[in-house]
């Protein structure tokens, strides 16, 4: 199947690693021209090894997602270097984990702000350039923790369903302009956010690293933690042209972990 994407220009934010970085290589790969912001000089270190991996343009810029101004520069900057935008991948780093007890409320508004407020403010910036584009299209990086809510995690099982819910309103009020609006919900798929939450239940637990991992594999129909291509995969195939007629679907990538019906 041919995706589509050769030519089209995609944003991806919070991508120096983890499952950011693994969306823009799989965007590149397909021939997309990419974007990737993070805050640290590891951001272009990915950048240059996602294009000499590729083959694609790929441009790396620095920005924090919690500040309104950088996310202005990063919209700014692609346009001016690309002369456009046709796809926005939300992403950014995963709150604290801790139960409510736990989480005092400096925590939650640091935590809204960085898995909210950071996309109202990427879709804000991006809108304009978008609505200009002939395949547009909106994916929020957010949670398999929205359909079931993950032990530990009150502040992504919360705050995470904020984006759900702007993901779905968006789904309903762009469709006239053509913007396809859609979400994945990743499972467990390995990456450093996943080993900062195994060194946080070794913590709680002390149980050994080993038993950890045995105790999330075992939680997971598939039995194992996922790949971030695996993720990717899903994530470009959404954002692609091949998807035209998918709109305002909150898409798991988990193993089968949440069982529910719906
Ligand atoms: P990761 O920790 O491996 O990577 C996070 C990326 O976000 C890094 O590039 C980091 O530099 C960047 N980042 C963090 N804060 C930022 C900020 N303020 N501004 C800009 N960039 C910032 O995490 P991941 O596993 O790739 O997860 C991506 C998102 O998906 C996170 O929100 C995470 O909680 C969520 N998620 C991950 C999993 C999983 O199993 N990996 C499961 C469910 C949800």
């Amino acid at each position: 199947m041919d995706l589509q994407l050769r030519g089209k220009v995609a944003l991806v934010t919070a991508a120096s690693k983890g499952l950011g970085k693994a969306t823009a290589w799989q965007f590149a790969h397909e021939g997309a021209k990419v974007v990737i912001s993070a805050r640290s000089e590891l951001v272009e270190k990915a950048a240059a090894e996602i294009a000499s991996e590729t083959g694609a343009e790929v441009l790396a810029v620095r920005a924090d997602v919690t500040q309104p101004s950088d996310i202005e520069r990063v919209i700014n900057t692609t346009v001016e270097r690309f002369g456009g935008l046709d796809i926005l991948v939300t992403n950014a780093g995963g709150p604290p984990s801790g139960t409510f007890d736990e989480t005092d409320l400096a925590t939650w508004e640091t935590a809204i702000n960085l898995n909210l407020l950071s996309a109202v403010s990427l879709v804000k910036y991006a809108l304009p350039h978008l609505r200009q584009s002939t395949a547009p299209a909106i994916l929020t990086i957010t949670s398999t923790s929205t359909k079931q809510p993950v032990k530990n995690l009150v502040l992504s099982n919360s705050i995470r369903l904020g984006v759900i819910g702007l993901t779905k309103t968006l789904s309903q009020e762009l469709g006239k302009d053509q913007i396809r609006v859609n979400s994945t919900l990743p499972g467990w798929t390995y990456t450093g956010r996943v080993e900062e939450l195994i060194n946080a239940r070794m913590a709680k637990t002390g149980q050994t690293k080993d038993a950890e991992v045995a105790n999330i594999n075992a939680a997971v129909p598939l039995g194992r933690m996922g790949r971030p291509e695996e993720f990717a995969n899903v994530a470009v195939f959404l954002c692609s042209p091949a998807a035209s007629f998918v709109n305002g679907v909150m898409l798991q990538v988990d193993g089968g972990l949440n069982a529910g019906t719906f």
